[in-house]
């Protein structure tokens, strides 16, 4: 199993880190887990075209996580040499986003089926709204959905990837929690959504400050994946972006509280566990 950090960034613009967005692949599956700006340049970073996706999983509704669906679901259409549905998995919400996203490009739609003799219809998207809970196969990996806590954004979702002895928690934006714990419970990797609250206390900013309220800070981060036993910490949306160099100190104040190893960097990161 590979985890690929497509997008290590957050909304705060970094000229290089993409918006939130990583890559599971195993047992023959790809799987994205939400569309952060850029996504499909880091896509083809990691040398995966969209028509290849096997589906999209979608964390949470905030606008950083799901801004370039659209370049995802019209890229996947007209990149397909035969027609095939895109199945995209999220929470309560997903189904309605995904309709909306469908109208806002059905401009583009239209010119590419009025142009392309051999397009016929316009994207395929089936659509699975999960609970917490909830577990599907996609190809031979199986997903099964946790409820996390990122108030006042409501449902979130966390989600273990379970590919023969591989498995991956890719937790989403949320603060320490119970179902936070459940989905990583001996995970080989899990990956966390992180900010630095020492440095965002220094920005006079009581917004910037919110983002305080409903994120893991490193420190937390390192707290779960010492109690759920994990064997790799993986941290990204990096709050203020991560500069170069810095790597070691954000990884320090993980490693006051988990004795595994931490992997942090830039986008294109990749962890790859045993199968
Ligand atoms: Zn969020
Ligand atoms: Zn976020």
């Amino acid at each position: 199993m590979d985890v690929i950090l497509l997008g290590t960034g957050s909304p705060i613009p970094d000229p290089r880190r993409a918006g939130p967005a990583t890559l599971v692949r195993a047992g023959g599956a790809t799987i994205l887990f939400d569309c952060g700006r850029g996504v499909v340049m880091r896509l083809a970073g990691a040398g995966v075209l969209p028509q290849t996706l096997s589906a999209i999983v979608i964390t949470h509704m905030h606008s950083d996580h799901i801004c370039d669906l659209n370049d995802v679901i019209t890229s996947h259409w007209v990149m397909s040499p035969i027609p095939q549905p895109l199945a995209i998995y999220g929470p309560p919400g997903t189904e309605a986003l995904v309709k909306a996203t469908l109208a806002m490009l059905s401009p583009d739609i239209g010119y590419r089926l009025a142009h392309h003799a051999d397009l016929n219809e316009g994207p395929e998207v089936v659509v699975t709204e999960l609970a917490p809970g909830d577990t599907t196969q996609i190809g031979a990996c199986e997903l099964a959905a946790y409820r996390t806590e990122h108030a006042p954004v409501r449902p979130t979702l966390g989600y273990r990837v379970t590919c023969g002895t591989a498995i991956a928690a890719v937790a989403g934006d949320t603060v320490p929690c119970a179902g936070l714990d459940a989905l990583c419970k001996g995970a080989g990797v899990y990956v966390q959504t992180v900010v630095r609250d020492d440095l965002v206390r220094r920005v006079p900013s009581r917004r910037f400050q919110d983002i305080l309220d409903y994120h893991s800070t490193v420190e937390q981060a390192g707290t779960t994946a010492q109690k759920a036993g994990v064997k790799i910490l993986l941290l990204t949306h990096y709050v203020p972006p991560m500069q170069a160099g810095d790597e070691d100190s954000w990884r320090a104040l993980a490693a006051a509280h988990f004795d595994g190893k931490i992997v942090l960097g830039d986008d294109l990161t990749k962890v790859s566990l045993p199968e």
